[in-house]
């Protein structure tokens, strides 16, 4: 399971940085895409740019130098009136005829003090003619130059000439005296011309003439722009800020360049001022045009980067999209039970994981079939697997929808169940342990299934990280123990019952070890003779002190050693405990008192028990009469005379017999007659209940009890003296000792000594 989730882990990190190259490749490839875009697009924008300007500056000087062709033209003839004062009008007539063939004027003009004359181009001199009958524009600029300056007029459409001109108009002065104006019509449509003339090496650029008011004043005739559009204003294709910022650039009399589309066609629009009568060159071009091939290159050179970025964006996406596809796949084997199609113990564990984090309350439970190795075995591992779906199947009909199912390996079916109350889980778990049991393959056969599950709930659990794995191991000790019994049985985790488990589990693992540490101590308790308060002897009570410190009393350990046999062991380590002791108060000099040593059922019937407590307080040189063994009469039971034989012997040796924890259970004066025992020890009960609840007739009992030992000439010793009332009443009763808390706690050989044996040692 562990080496599931590494592996989904790992996969899941392979994934993520998978993922994360991909992402990171990508933004690189983008972003560099995106800089060489914007980069050729920043060649190309500037390219266009500076090529329509320069177009734009050819075009204004071209049309400056018409202008200042027919200024000049105006000022060698208006030099005339500096050396002969001109006054005959045909004369002047005649002379303006003669300059307007020479230089191919439409027509030419002088209006001075009652002058006024007019040449058009193929029609006759009109002399007389009357400033005011001429058209506005003329008016405006012959006005200006009245004024001194040099003066162009806007371009207007001649009704005398029927054709578009403009006029440029110059004063007339001799000797600082104004005389009149001199004026020289040209044709609008040489501005065309000049128009168009090519100015971008390989591209095409398109100029129209305007007005500061947006009006078309000469168009290009290679132009797109239609023939009914009279002002830029009108135009569909500029934006509003488009048309706001041009607004903004003519009023600062600027030259501006905006960028609009038409249709998929993107636009230039550059905007120059003239500096004459507010003219300015509108250059309108279609990008492609302005720069012809290079155009084609960039956009090429585009083209095909994205394709590329494309291409990779595609690869990478689908190379990503194959692992993820692939990943889930391996995910989901890492988490499906390939059999039952239903969750294996790695999914199990973390839907169960999910529940946990959720706080719900739950339980657990795992079926088991008995011997399921042999239904491979008898049936064939197709019908067992067979027999697993069956189960897998029915499980998935059994739960309620919040809850699921898993198999680990072969028979391990995982319950997951959305209640704590035990009846119901026994009920419904037994429920389906039958309808298993229908099973048609089962019911072609005789053989007899039965079943097993362990069970752990949430309530009463700790809420800790752990809970999940926690729950997993008691539910397979539930398991263990459900399958202690031959019959479908449900067990339900206890928590009590697992912590002595799992005490017992410690000390069975340690007790050799603990053994051979010499972790069992030496504990002695005095008895104390109740004639004269002398120390009668003391009994030998073990302690385990772990290697950790710890204390552990023989209620612990005893039990368990009783049925595991280890008893006997501990017992002979005690008893050789007990004789080094007196040895050492022997070889101190000390008059030794005689020492209890508790022996178990086991060890007293061994064959060479006796021998061996022989060779032992031979070996140490004392006298076995300083050991007495504290037996418990339940070893008599039933044989009685085979028990007495053995004291017999062990009392030739010379030990003494006592028999331990009389009144305890269900003593019986008839064997404690029957055996021949050197000492009774009245147990701890027996004193408690006498002295406690003024119990009389306890109190009678052992009075018997007293006065027939001391007829079998038995000594008697009373076990849990507590206080002076419990000395005073034993003493009372004719008991020749006493044992309890009141003389004092079973302490170690060396406080024993310390306390009992004198400071002499
Ligand atoms: P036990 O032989 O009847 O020992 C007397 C028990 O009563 C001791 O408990 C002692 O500490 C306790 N006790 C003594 N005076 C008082 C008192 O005034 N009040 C109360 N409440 N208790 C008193 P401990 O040492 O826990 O031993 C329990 C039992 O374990 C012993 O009962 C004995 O049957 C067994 N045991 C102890 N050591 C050994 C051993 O080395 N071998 C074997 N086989 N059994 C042993
Ligand atoms: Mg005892
Ligand atoms: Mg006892």
């Amino acid at each position: 399971m562990e080496k599931a989730k590494t592996g989904k882990t790992s996969l899941q990190k392979r994934s993520r940085k998978i993922t994360a190259v991909a992402v990171v490749v990508s933004v690189i490839l983008l972003a560099g895409g995106s800089l060489i875009h914007v980069l050729l697009q920043d060649i190309l924008e500037s390219t266009t740019d500076s090529r329509i300007r320069m177009a734009a500056a050819e075009y204004k000087s071209n049309l400056l130098r018409l202008v200042e062709n027919d200024i000049q033209i105006l000022q060698t003839l208006e030099s005339f009136w500096e050396e002969r004062d001109i006054v005959d009008e045909e004369e002047l007539a005649g002379k303006l005829r003669e300059v307007t063939e020479k230089n191919d004027f439409p027509g030419m003009a002088y209006f001075g003090k009652d002058v006024g004359i007019l040449i058009a181009a193929g029609k006759e001199n009109e002399t007389g003619v009357s400033y005011e009958t001429l058209p506005e524009p003329m008016q405006e600029a012959l006005a200006r130059a009245g004024e001194g300056e040099t003066a162009i007029s806007d371009i207007y459409d001649s009704e005398n000439m029927g054709r578009e001109i403009f006029v440029v108009c110059v004063p007339v002065t001799v000797d600082g005296e104004l005389r009149g104006v001199l004026a020289a019509a040209d044709l609008a449509s040489r501005v065309g011309e000049l128009f168009s003339e090519q100015f971008i090496p390989n591209g095409y650029s398109y100029v129209h003439l305007i007005g500061n008011d947006g009006m078309f004043r000469v168009r290009s005739r290679e132009s797109s722009i239609p023939e009914d559009m009279e002002d830029i204003f009108s135009s569909p294709n500029l934006t509003d800020r488009v048309k706001e910022s041009i607004r903004a650039v003519m009023e600062e009399e600027e030259s501006g360049m905006f960028m609009f589309r038409r249709g998929n066609t993107r636009y230039k629009l550059f905007l120059e001022p003239v500096g004459l009568n507010g003219w300015y060159l509108l250059c309108v071009n279609p990008l492609k045009e302005v720069v012809g091939s290079i155009y084609w290159i960039i956009t090429g050179t585009q083209a095909v980067f994205i394709l590329i970025l494309a291409f990779c964006l595609l690869v990478i996406v689908s190379g990503f999209r194959l692992l993820r596809n692939n990943n889930r796949q391996l995910i989901q084997a890492a988490y499906v039970d390939p059999l039952t199609e239903s969750c294996n113990l790695p999914g199990f564990t973390k839907k169960m994981e999910e529940a946990c984090g959720r706080n719900e309350e739950f339980s657990v439970a795992v079926l088991n079939i008995y011997q399921f190795k042999f239904i491979n075995e008898i049936f064939g591992r197709q019908q067992a697997d067979q027999l697993l779906r069956y189960i897998g199947g029915l499980l998935g009909k059994e739960l309620a929808p919040e809850e699921f199912y898993g198999r680990a390996t072969g028979d391990f079916f995982y319950l997951f169940l959305m209640s704590t109350d035990r009846r119901e889980i026994e009920e419904r778990i037994h429920k389906i342990m039958r309808r298993i049991k229908d099973a048609p393959f089962l019911q072609r056969s005789s053989y007899h299934i039965l079943f097993y599950c362990g069970v752990t709930g949430t309530q009463g659990q700790e809420r800790n990280g752990d809970l999940s794995s926690r729950m997993m191991t008691q539910v397979m000790f539930a398991l263990d123990k459900a399958g202690e019994t031959h019959q479908d049985n449900v067990w339900f985790y206890d928590i009590q019952l697992h912590e002595k488990e799992k005490r017992e589990n410690y000390i069975e693992s340690h007790m050799h070890q603990a053994l051979e540490n010499g972790e069992f101590r030496l504990y002695l308790q005095p008895k104390i003779n109740l004639k004269d308060g002398s120390l009668a002897g003391a009994e030998a009570l073990v302690r385990w002190i772990t290697d950790e410190g710890k204390m552990m009393f023989p209620n612990d350990f005893i039990p368990l050693f009783e049925k595991n046999g280890f008893c006997t062991r501990l017992d002979m380590y005690v008893m050789e405990c007990a004789c080094r002791h007196i040895h050492h108060w022997m070889e101190c000099g000390i008059r030794p008192v005689p020492i209890s040593v508790n022996q178990s059922r086991l060890l007293f019937y061994e064959a060479d028990y006796p021998e061996r407590l022989k060779e032992l307080v031979d070996r140490y040189e004392i006298p076995a009469g300083l050991i007495t063994l504290e037996i418990l009469e339940g070893l008599a039971i039933g044989n009685v005379e085979e028990m007495n034989e053995r004291i017999s012997l062990l009392q030739k040796a010379g030990f003494r017999i006592s028999m331990d924890d009389f009144g305890a259970g269900y003593s019986s004066l008839n064997v404690m007659g029957a055996l021949k025992i050197d000492e009774l020890k009245l147990d701890r009960a027996f004193l408690m209940e006498v002295s406690q609840g003024n119990n009389l007739r306890q109190k009678a009992v052992m009075e018997m009890v007293i006065a027939l030992t001391r007829r079998l000439r038995i000594a008697t010793v009373a076990e849990g003296v507590e206080t002076k009332e419990d000395e005073a009443l034993i003493r009372e009763l004719g008991c020749d000792a006493g044992q309890g808390y009141y003389y004092s706690r079973p302490v170690s050989a060396e406080e024993f000594d310390g306390r009992f044996i004198g400071a002499g040692l």
